[in-house]
């Protein structure tokens, strides 16, 4: 496992070293697919999670700082959390009805969907935020000062500070 982290890592920083404003289908799909495994999008590295609500500042593998410096960053996330958990919901209660119809069971269609509407977002929010982050990512790529430099000794080699 350690081998593969560590070809996770060098594969992200080939990445940057290739066209920093480069943005492909295939770019954005490694970014997002990393994101839903809740590993740090830029290189594959886990425990970006310091709780199941709270992100780490900086990813423990690459340094990459999680909010990318900035004190709304989360609000990307929130709002993709928002709505990919009510739609989550939403989809579900939709297939209950139409696989159930005409016996529909509107009781637990009433309170087990205002149930799921309120713990679905908190199952969802680590997946969102690592998510924002990944597209984030994709349309703004990261430069030296995205990292901290005391992190690791990969971003310090990669990214020549400290
Ligand atoms: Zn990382």
């Amino acid at each position: 496992m350690e081998a593969y982290e560590t070809e996770e890592v060098r594969s992200g920083v080939e990445m940057n070293r290739r066209d920093p404003a480069e943005l492909s289908p295939t770019r954005l799909a490694r970014l997002c697919g990393r994101a839903l495994k809740l590993r740090c999008p830029q290189c594959g590295g886990r425990g970006l999670l310091k709780t199941w609500l709270r992100l780490r500042e900086h990813c423990p593998t690459c340094g990459l700082k999680l909010d990318r410096g900035e004190t709304d960053h989360f609000i990307g996330g929130y709002t993709v959390n928002f709505i990919g958990a009510e739609l989550i919901v939403t989809a579900f209660l939709t297939v209950v009805v139409l696989l159930s119809w005409p016996e529909v069971p509107w009781d637990f269609i009433t309170y087990g969907g205002a149930v799921l509407a309120i713990v679905m977002p908190v199952v969802t929010y680590p997946f969102s935020r690592v998510l924002w982050l990944a597209i984030d990512l994709a349309f703004q790529p990261p430069v030296s000062r995205d990292f901290d430099p005391t992190s690791s000794v990969e971003a310090r080699a990669v990214h020549g500070a400290g």
